[in-house]
């Protein structure tokens, strides 16, 4: 008698293991409510489930413990702007131009995520999602840009990409009325077209009241709905209600102190959103995404406000401290509880994951991978794929193949095995010539599918000074 193949098994048992995870869905028309929760300039380890103790993040904890928690995730950028553009549309935003953050000059019509883009909220509109965002958005202030006319239902927030928490902080009436810079981080906050005066004393709180409030109300209907949770915590400047911070007595460097409990009060936030979706017992079916926008600030020669350990530099950088975020995923319908999955995925894959579940065709082919095969056992190799970064204007570039780092600048470049090395720490540039060789030529192809010039003045451009 001849024995099944291991490779037969393991294919039955793949498809077993789906149809055990489609057949926990009792509706057929399977839309699932979608829930994208990023934060602002958090280090990968301020985070409970990559290891810290000194600040403790049960709730968030909770996403990845009762799903995956991905230990090599990147964003796209190593700062705000085109980080939040590759992850709202799926694709890398250096295809269309989108190298920094854009002027937030609301006469500027250029400045912000072009409308020959199409946005993840764009897409979900086309396959019946009621939209919302409530945060920073940070994709244009002009109005052609506005989140109303990129798919959003909803708005509350503000459009800059940082803002005041106190409501005493907000003297300016919106970004027209700006007259220098960092006054746009003191534009009153918008609710839908409207001036929201702040209820609370504190900004993260009431972007979580909001976000709650929006779950309450759609989760009762039949529509399912998508909420973009951009926190500006705990982005600068550093400010938190005394609440927070007495959960921190033993932090002595306040800045480090301040930042705990910045994202003290997000986690407390992402807790009533998890608690708001058990209520309602919508939680089974309703996708939950956390992640950081790139990764912690350094303060150099004293890491005190951010802890991007055990990897090198922080935001701005092309070293994993800039681009690998804390990332985890929860939709317990269709993805096992506590898996750790280590092979590399990307902000970008969030638009994939979607469009590919949903059936959706996107505008434009997206740069993602679609994350469910390797999270339920379809798939039982590793995705074959690079992962890229550059900065149009020193010329850097960046790229993670396989084990491998390849980064080149106009000085030097430098090789890591990110394997046995995250700290990136040994240079073999010179020892292995061949890997260097394959990663220079497949960075070559790369960029000629990316723009050759930004598409847009930069933040630092407006107001000029007199
Ligand atoms: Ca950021």
């Amino acid at each position: 008698m001849t024995y099944p193949s291991e490779k037969l098994i393991r294919t039955i048992l793949a498809f077993c293991i789906a149809g055990v995870l489609s057949a926990s869905i009792s509706n057929a028309d399977d839309k699932p409510n979608i829930i994208i929760i990023i934060t602002d300039d958090q280090g990968y380890n301020d985070v409970g489930f990559n290891g810290s103790e000194e600040i403790p993040t049960p709730n968030v904890d909770r996403i990845a413990d009762e799903g995956v928690r991905f230990t090599q995730a990147y964003v796209t950028h190593p700062f705000c702007g085109p980080s939040r553009a590759g992850l709202l549309s799926g694709r890398y935003q250096y295809r269309f131009g989108f190298e920094g953050n854009p002027s937030l000059n609301p006469r500027d019509e250029k400045a912000g995520f072009p409308t020959s883009e199409e946005m993840i909220s764009e897409m979900l509109k086309r396959a019946g999602y009621t939209n919302m965002i409530a945060g920073k958005w940070h994709m244009g202030t002009h109005p052609r840009f506005h989140p109303f006319k990129r798919g959003f239902d909803e708005f509350f927030g503000f459009l800059a990409g940082g803002h005041q928490y106190f409501p005493h902080e907000l003297t300016v009436k919106d970004m027209m009325a700006v007259k220098n810079k960092g006054e746009w981080y003191r534009t009153k906050l918008r609710h839908n077209g409207e001036i929201y005066e702040m209820q609370r004393d504190y900004l993260t709180d009431e972007i979580s009241d909001f976000a709650v409030d929006f779950i309450e109300r759609r989760g009762k209907q039949d529509e399912p709905f998508f909420l973009y949770l951009a926190y500006n915590a705990p982005h600068g400047p550093l400010q938190a209600t005394q609440t927070y911070l007495d959960r921190f007595p033993n932090i002595e460097d306040n800045k480090r102190r301040t930042y705990a409990a910045m994202i003290s009060a997000v986690d407390d936030g992402v807790g009533r959103v998890l608690d708001t979706l058990d209520q309602m017992e919508i939680a089974g079916n309703t996708v939950v995404f956390f992640l950081s926008d790139n990764g912690g600030v350094m303060k150099k020669g004293k890491e005190n406000w951010s802890d991007n350990s055990p990897l090198r530099a922080g935001k701005g950088s092309f070293f994993e401290g800039g681009n690998r975020v804390p990332f985890a995923m929860r939709w317990p319908a269709r993805v096992k509880a506590k898996q750790d999955y280590n092979e590399p995925i990307s902000s970008l894959d969030i638009a994939s994951t979607l469009a590919a579940h949903l059936n959706i065709q996107p505008q434009k082919t997206l740069d993602g991978i679609d994350l469910l095969p390797y999270l339920n056992g379809v798939a039982r190799r590793a995705p074959d794929r690079e992962l890229y970064w550059r900065n149009l204007k020193s010329g850097n570039i960046a790229v993670v193949s396989g084990d491998y780092k390849y980064m080149k600048s106009a000085k030097n470049s430098s090789l890591f095995d990110l394997s046995s090395d995250i700290g990136e720490s040994k240079n073999l540039v010179k020892k292995n010539a061949e890997v260097v060789g394959s990663m220079e030529s497949k960075q070559e192809d790369w960029l000629e599918g990316m723009a050759t010039e930004p598409a847009f003045n930069f933040a630092d451009t407006w107001p000029r000074k007199n």
